[in-house]
């Protein structure tokens, strides 16, 4: 079991970038506008518990795992990391303990990987940038331990080939190979099997579980995808908009939604949802909208009578719904 008390911690976290007006705003001198892509959010993740960040494409949900691996700074709110504020702790030499610590896989593997570099070169680059090993007879101890954790076996037969020469599966082994490599304690996975054949999905994901179980790393996992979410996660956080709107455990979430934007999260599901699929309030309707122009009203409900009132004037904060239950919706309670 997951450890509850806090390993990584998000308090108020806050993305904004900034954008340029339109021409009128330049020529009368009126300061452009911000995409609010992370917008304040609380979320925590425990040593050894697995997480899933659940949102449509734009959500934000990229940027707050940029944000935890310290490649991208945020605008406002904090950032602890066993109790320490890391929000401000900037530069190579400053990072280099986090950055053993705290890994990203990220979810094209082919634009991940270096094409001239050889599988041992792709996993042996952290160990040998933050001085993880003393001679070379280690660094193959350690790049073999990596392989063989995530998957590619017998991994001497990998050491010499290159990322054109690997199937995707086996690109993405390496990927993660290249994380684990330092031994993590928490990895920030970018959608990692989005876009490998579902027969390896499966797969890559046991890999990931296993690794929790044995060495009892810490995984934000993020998604799109409800039912992987649930299949892998202790908890899901779902984000809307920079927003997060409900956070529960992952049975709780997935089949006791209370937030109308998770019940159509579900209910688009066909495997999850059946057939509510078709229930009109209940699915999500146009395009997905952009952090540059959040919709009025409410996209999930949108015939909802609170969308215009009571919502428009007080946004509706994380509401107690269940045990360790959240949800942002004043219809949920
Ligand atoms: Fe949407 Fe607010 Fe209505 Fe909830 S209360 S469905 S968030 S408008």
């Amino acid at each position: 079991m997951p450890d509850t008390a806090d390993f990584l911690r998000l308090e108020s976290l806050q993305v904004h970038f900034p954008v340029q007006g339109g021409l009128l705003d330049r020529v009368l001198g009126r300061p452009g506008g911000a995409v609010r892509a992370v917008d304040g959010i609380d979320l925590s993740v425990g040593r050894g518990e697995i997480v899933a960040l659940v949102g449509e494409s734009g959500s934000g949900k990229t940027t707050v795992g940029r944000v935890i691996t310290k490649l991208a700074q945020p605008t406002g709110g904090r950032m602890l990391f066993e109790g320490r504020d890391m929000t401000s702790v900037l530069g190579a030499s400053a990072l280099r303990p986090y950055r053993h610590r705290v890994q990203m896989i990220f979810q094209d593997a082919y634009q991940a990987l270096n094409p001239r570099h050889t599988v041992f070169d792709i996993v042996a680059e952290p160990l040998r940038s933050l001085k993880l090993v003393e001679n070379n007879a280690q660094l193959i101890e350690r790049v073999s331990e990596a392989l063989a954790s995530a998957g590619v076996n017998p991994p001497s037969d990998f050491f010499a080939r290159f990322p054109h020469e690997l199937s995707g599966g086996q690109r993405q082994r390496v990927v993660i190979a290249g994380a684990l490599a330092v031994k993590p304690e928490l990895i920030v996975a970018d959608e990692p099997v989005s876009m490998l054949d579902v027969s390896i999905r499966a797969q890559i994901l046991q890999v990931l579980v296993d690794l929790r179980d044995d060495h009892n790393m810490a995984l934000l996992f993020i998604t799109h995808d409800l039912p992987l979410a649930w299949f892998i996660a202790d908890r899901i956080a779902v984000l809307y908009l920079g927003n997060l709107v409900e956070v529960g455990s992952a049975d709780e979430i997935t089949f006791n939604p209370r937030h109308p934007y998770t019940v159509a999260l579900r209910n688009a599901t066909p495997q999850i949802g059946g057939n509510a699929a078709r229930a009109e309030l209940a699915t999500l309707q146009g395009e997905v909208p952009s952090a540059a122009r959040v919709p009025s009203g409410c996209r999930f409900h949108p015939r909802c009578p609170l969308a215009f009132s009571r919502c428009r004037e007080e946004e509706p904060p994380a509401i107690e719904v269940g045990p360790q239950h959240m949800s942002a919706c004043w219809l949920a309670k």
